[in-house]
């Protein structure tokens, strides 16, 4: 539960500000943009003048429940920059980590005094002056429906979808560790007002392209199975993404299948960016924590889902994560499988 204090604040702020914006991290993902839509019809029929600006576009399978009344502007700094300035509240949800503003990061951080974080992720040193942000809650929505509640607004249709999206997507549908019984609770209340899950579900996770779908074999083939049957990882070239025009899928749908594996503790996704740098997805079981090793690398997350992007190329990142989660795993790091020699020239 939300502590009676961060309601009030939520209200008090909403009270005294007339232009308000609206703003989330990097690669928005459900949570971000469902707590975004999940306030804006709040925001917008108090006779605020709401405005949305992401670093990044809504990915396509996000697009359905996004309220066209509230178009998403994507950031550059000659358009925004003003309207952030201009604005009397910025609420920055889902992220309280500055590094995750991407191009943002200067002009959030210069109007850090303005600015209310609602965020789940563990908090570390943060710059904004109001911050809602409860670690135990398994999703930004979550906190979101309970200010709605809290100011007795009456969640319409399209805004339950939203939330029910947020919620939905960061509990990986209500399975993950942090599944609540609270989730549960809101999850009902959400359906009761109209969300259909199954139409939910259909929308994010079957509508992949067949390039996709070809993607995930190949990677799934290639898969590397080390300390002893704990730790399942695949390695995504920059050339294996481009040729299957895959880039902006979603892949959590790989770790997921190398987590299903009986004795993986835990699951790691390496994906190269193409510009020296390597984006790297980790999940574990209940045990392992991996926000710890991912924080380790200047990434973040939570304890069982966090992300890392490193300098260096996929097999020099490969090797030095890997090394940090045979040692997490308490298991002789030279096991490691060394990096590859580089190619000549
Ligand atoms: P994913 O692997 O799905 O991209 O990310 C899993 C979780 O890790 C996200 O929900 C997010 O909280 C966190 N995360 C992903 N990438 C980064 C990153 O580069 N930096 C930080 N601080 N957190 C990340
Ligand atoms: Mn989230």
């Amino acid at each position: 539960m939300i502590r009676l204090e961060s309601l009030e604040l939520f209200a008090e702020l909403v009270g005294q500000s007339r232009r308000i914006a609206l703003t989330t991290h990097m690669n928005p993902d459900g949570d971000a943009l469902g707590s975004e839509f999940g306030l804006i019809a709040f925001l917008a029929g108090a006779g605020r003048d709401v405005t949305l600006i992401n670093h990044d576009p809504t990915p396509e399978t996000l697009r359905f429940f996004i309220d066209a009344g509230h178009p998403v502007q994507t950031y550059s700094p000659e358009r925004h920059d003003s309207i952030l300035r201009d604005a009397d509240l910025i609420v920055l949800v889902d992220n309280s980590a500055p590094d995750r503003l991407g191009s943002m990061e200067p002009i959030m951080v210069s109007l850090a005094n303005r600015t209310l974080c609602i965020d789940h992720h563990p908090a570390r040193e943060m710059p904004w002056r109001h911050q809602i942000v409860d670690e135990r809650a398994c999703a930004t929505s979550l906190i979101v429906w309970e200010l709605l509640r809290h100011v007795g607004h009456d969640i319409a249709p399209g805004t339950a979808e939203a939330l029910y999206v947020g919620l939905a997507t960061d509990t990986g549908f209500f399975r993950f560790n942090s599944t609540s019984p609270r989730a549960h609770e809101i999850a009902a209340d959400l359906l009761r007002r109209g969300v259909r899950p199954a139409r939910v579900f259909q929308e994010i996770h079957e509508r992949n392209s067949e390039a996709f779908t070809r993607l995930l074999g190949h990677a799934l083939a290639d898969l590397r199975i080390e300390a002893g049957g704990q730790l399942a990882s695949v390695r995504l070239t920059a050339g294996l993404l481009q040729r299957l025009a895959a880039e902006d899928e979603d892949t959590s749908e790989i770790t997921n299948a190398l987590l299903a594996i009986e004795r993986v503790q835990v699951a790691l996704l390496f994906r190269e960016l193409g510009d020296g740098r390597v984006k790297v997805s980790l999940r574990s079981k209940a045990g392992v924590d991996v926000h710890r090793l991912a924080s380790e690398f200047g990434g973040g997350g939570h304890r069982n889902a966090s992300g890392i992007v490193a300098q260096g190329s996929l097999d020099e990142v490969g090797h030095r994560v890997t090394v940090r989660v045979l040692e997490a795993l308490s298991v002789d790091p030279r096991a490691a499988s060394p990096p590859t020699p580089p190619a000549g020239g």
